[in-house]
């Protein structure tokens, strides 16, 4: 390595720097889609706006005493996108499955909260899916689409049971939702419950629900932040988390095996950054989380 090793740099890297895939314990994968998208769309330019954010934000982390620069991360860049839902599933479901098999976790940069479907696909049908939402994304369809983002929860509890997701942060609802949430009963904490309740308790409910579980898919839709937090998403909701509790909960969650690691919905042309440094920031305690529960075990 010469001069240019010390001069130039490579700006598209999650966290700034990459192990090779085979020394890594994290792998990086991007996934412009956003195909489906009915209100904001744009999260297809996320992957690259919470790259950009996670080079320019401090790298320690105070929570866990844990520097996310001394975790051996691979960003393997983006998948390309396919114009059929059910073969750009598929290519997650390749992907996860062969990282997941490979021993690392994979981390997605959504896109649409669709791609959870595809990752939630390639693991074991006793995966318990921890889903951060300000929606509960449990419609049959959505405009006539099986595989859109407002149905992803619906295709998953198919997938591995209702009583195998845990939803956190819910607060927008349809009838068609709550009766079949009635029918089929997730475990859910909601955004009142989180309000009304002091965090310590909310705390306890969550590791009550996640004690036992084998393993988790942790997927994180943007919009569970208040829209104050986090404005540039595809379909905003009032009456949101706050960063400092979604940050809390998500130190709990991964107190458990988490496994592997998505995070949707950011359309970053509707604010000048902010909900991509939240998201980094998100995606960096919950590395440092995860790396502390390995190193603990
Ligand atoms: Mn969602
Ligand atoms: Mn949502």
């Amino acid at each position: 390595m010469g001069y240019a090793s010390f001069h130039v740099s490579r700006p598209s890297l999650f966290s700034g720097k990459s192990s090779s895939y085979e020394d890594a314990d994290y792998a990086v994968v991007g996934v412009p889609y956003d195909r489906t998208s009915t209100y904001r769309t744009g999260s297809r330019f996320a992957p690259s706006a919470i790259r950009e954010a996670s080079i320019n934000i401090e790298t320690y982390s105070m929570r866990t005493g844990i520097d996310v620069e001394d975790l051996r991360i691979c960003d393997m860049g983006d998948l390309n996108v396919t114009d059929t839902s059910s073969e750009m599933m598929e290519r997650i479901r390749l992907v996860v499955e062969e990282i997941v098999s490979d021993g690392k976790i994979p981390l997605m940069l959504g896109g649409e909260h669709s791609i959870s479907l595809g990752g939630v696909k390639a693991l074991g049908v006793d995966t318990s899916v921890v889903d951060f939402d300000a929606h509960m994304d449990l419609r049959n369809e959505y405009n006539g689409e099986q595989f859109s983002h407002a149905s992803v929860m619906r295709r998953i509890s198919e997938r591995v049971g209702p009583g195998q997701i845990v939803q956190i942060g819910t607060r927008a609802i349809c009838k068609e939702e709550l009766e079949f949430s009635e029918m089929n009963p997730c475990q859910r904490i909601t955004a009142l419950d989180i309000h009304r309740n002091p965090i310590d308790h909310t705390l306890e409910t969550l590791r009550k629900m996640l004690d036992g579980r084998r393993r988790i898919y942790l997927t994180v839709d943007m919009d569970v932040l208040d829209p104050a937090y986090a404005p540039a998403v595809g379909n905003p909701e009032a009456d949101g988390l706050s960063p400092n509790v979604l940050l809390s909960l998500l130190e709990e969650v991964c107190r458990h095996n988490v496994i592997a690691v998505d995070l949707t919905e950011i359309t970053p042309h509707y604010d000048t950054g902010a909900t991509s440094v939240q998201a980094a920031k998100i995606l960096f305690e919950s590395l440092c989380a995860i790396e502390r529960h390995r190193k603990d075990r």
